[in-house]
């Protein structure tokens, strides 16, 4: 039996937790969290994806702040609008849309973002922190939102051997930090790898993020392990994923699906990284 993991649910629930710690904070401070989403250009997939998290931050009872700039701003533009935000002490995180337009270097951009608004937890600082485990700093969403669903699930991750397939900045190398500090053994796989289901085969979890639609079948996956599909690839014939997931039926434990798996995950993340910094602003403001 494969148990299909219902990241819809554990979302709402992690959604649910952050209203209600929203509400509270406004009781017993008067400051309500505010997200700012940044958008450039008209990238019909960015514009999708800045509309839901502008909703779960109206859901969540968060103030939503958004700046759109045309696709011809230049680096200066949109550097004056990230630092307004910045100094802003009503906007408690900053949220830049990425892919920015072609033409564009996004991480000096990134980094004008301080570490304290960075919900996304891509800045230099946010990454470094990560890599030094400290135990402060804000944890990109996506790779966050991985661990809290196997959490919710119990899959055990002390000892286990999970294979992250994909290396970026943005899901896999920071879920691939995550997870060694959950004390996994890990291996991160790449476009570069020789024998990949030789390589995926040993995972006990097995998480896959490189974005091609299909990759995985039941050739890459150990009898049991939990297999989590991060990939999502938008084609004329609808959305695909990185994993034949139907192919996985009766081989693996337990499986994400595509779409309700990873995706409202995400967002729920988000949220929960806005209200965490809005609460930690508010005890450096009151410390001060
Ligand atoms: P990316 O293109 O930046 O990185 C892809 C990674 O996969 C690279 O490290 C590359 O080496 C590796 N790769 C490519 N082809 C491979 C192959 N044949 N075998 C093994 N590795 C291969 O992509 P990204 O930003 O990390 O996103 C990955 C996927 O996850 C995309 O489909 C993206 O849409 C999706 N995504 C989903 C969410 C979500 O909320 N569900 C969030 C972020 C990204």
């Amino acid at each position: 039996m494969t148990t299909y993991i219902d990241g819809k649910k554990t979302a709402r629930r992690i959604e649910d937790e952050v209203a209600a710690g929203v509400a509270s904070l406004a009781r017993r401070t008067g400051r309500v969290p505010a997200l700012a989403t940044v958008l450039v250009g008209g990238d019909p997939a960015g514009a999708v994806y800045v509309a839901h998290k502008r909703r779960a931050v109206r859901r969540a009872g968060m103030r939503d702040v958004h700046r759109s700039l045309p696709a011809h701003a230049g680096h200066d533009d949109i550097a004056a609008v990230l630092d307004a935000l910045a100094a802003d002490p009503e906007v408690s995180g900053i949220l830049l849309q990425l892919p920015l337009p072609e033409g564009l270097d996004p991480r000096p951009l990134i980094d004008r973002i301080p570490g304290a608004k960075d919900v996304d937890g891509l800045t230099t600082h946010s990454v470094g922190l990560l890599a030094g485990r400290a135990a402060e700093g804000l944890r990109p969403c996506t790779p966050r939102g991985v661990i809290e669903l196997l959490d919710s699930e119990g899959v055990v991750l002390r000892g286990a051997h999970a294979v992250v397939v994909g290396a970026s900045g943005l899901v896999g190398r920071p879920l691939a930090q995550l997870l060694l500090q959950r004390d996994a053994t890990v291996t991160v796989a790449h476009r570069h790898t020789a024998g990949l289901a030789a390589v995926t085969r040993v995972a006990d979890v097995l998480v896959v993020a490189a974005g091609v639609p299909g990759l995985i079948g039941p050739e890459h996956v150990k009898p049991g392990a939990t297999v989590v599909d991060v990939g999502i690839t938008r084609t004329v014939a609808g959305i695909t994923s990185d994993v034949r997931t139907a192919e996985l039926d009766g081989i693996a434990a337990r499986v994400t699906p595509v779409p309700g798996g990873v995706g409202p995950m995400t967002i729920a993340m988000l949220l929960a990284n806005t209200l965490e910094a809005a609460r930690q602003q508010g005890h450096r403001q009151m410390s001060h």
